[in-house]
């Protein structure tokens, strides 16, 4: 015996606010075939259609709703008015992304401009930070969107010293540097462009100096270094950048001593 019947939130018959597509309906369900009654759970995967999705409307199908909650635990605020289950997704940070209100910027407002727009050269230009290049640009604060092995790299194909303060580079040597920035990530995002089969665990499959110290810089086949900290390493060539200088490294000082 069957009968064709809407499943929870799988489409409601008139939304024009609609703000996500539905992906997938898991239900799990038990029968009480005394009382006449189906008890269980409904998973809904949805991905938002809009950014910003701060309040989800679905079909409840005129179900009791007791609980609404996201996958990974943590209760959600609903109302439900037997036709209507209406789900608060409040600021839950969820998969990479923020669903934040209209307006609200919420962990985008701490953000420097983004490094490929071109503010960043103003940025470098005539800058009073003392802060080492290498620090600069994977501060998220003062540029977005560089982290430690893009700045390896930046670093590497702009030929400078990733112990560079603004201060002590050329204005040929800022420009080389945004140019490389620019070139850098460009390639970087060409390159994610056409990845399939999803993220690996470690990113920097593709890196050209990153994380291969003790391998041959692809410019000069002269060793990369690297200068290790607590949490991270700088790798670099010291013939490309640092006129052949080898940066002291605190972990290796160690053991020589
Ligand atoms: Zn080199």
């Amino acid at each position: 015996m069957s009968r064709p019947f809407p499943l929870p939130g799988a489409r409601a018959r008139y939304a024009p606010d609609r703000v996500v597509d539905v992906e997938h309906i898991k239900l799990d369900l038990r029968l009480d075939v005394d009382a006449r009654r189906i008890e269980g759970t409904c998973a809904t995967t949805v991905t938002p259609i809009l950014d910003g999705v701060r309040r989800l409307t679905l079909d409840a199908v005129e179900l009791d709703v007791h609980e609404v909650a996201l996958a990974g635990g943590g209760a959600l605020e609903f109302r439900h008015d037997g036709k209507r289950l209406q789900i608060d997704l409040g600021r839950e940070r969820k998969v990479g992304w923020w669903v934040l209100a209209d307006g609200d910027e919420g962990p985008l407002a701490r953000l420097g401009p983004d490094a490929l727009s071109a503010e960043l050269a103003v940025l470098l230009h005539g800058s009073d930070d003392a802060r080492r290049v290498h620090t600069i640009l994977r501060d998220q604060r003062t540029v977005a969107g560089i982290g430690r092995g893009y700045a390896d790299d930046v670093l590497h194909r702009a030929r400078l010293s990733p112990y560079a303060t603004p201060a002590s580079l050329s204005p040929e040597q800022l420009e080389t540097l945004s140019a490389s920035v620019r070139e850098v990530l460009e390639e970087a995002l060409e390159i994610e462009r056409r990845r399939t089969g999803g993220l690996p665990t470690k990113l920097g499959d593709h890196f050209a100096a990153h994380g291969r110290w003790g391998q041959p810089c692809p410019r000069c086949r002269g060793d990369l270094r690297r200068v290790s900290y607590e949490a991270y390493e700088v790798t670099y060539c010291p013939s490309c950048q640092t006129g052949g200088k080898v940066l002291a490294d605190r972990r290796l000082s160690r053991i020589v001593r």
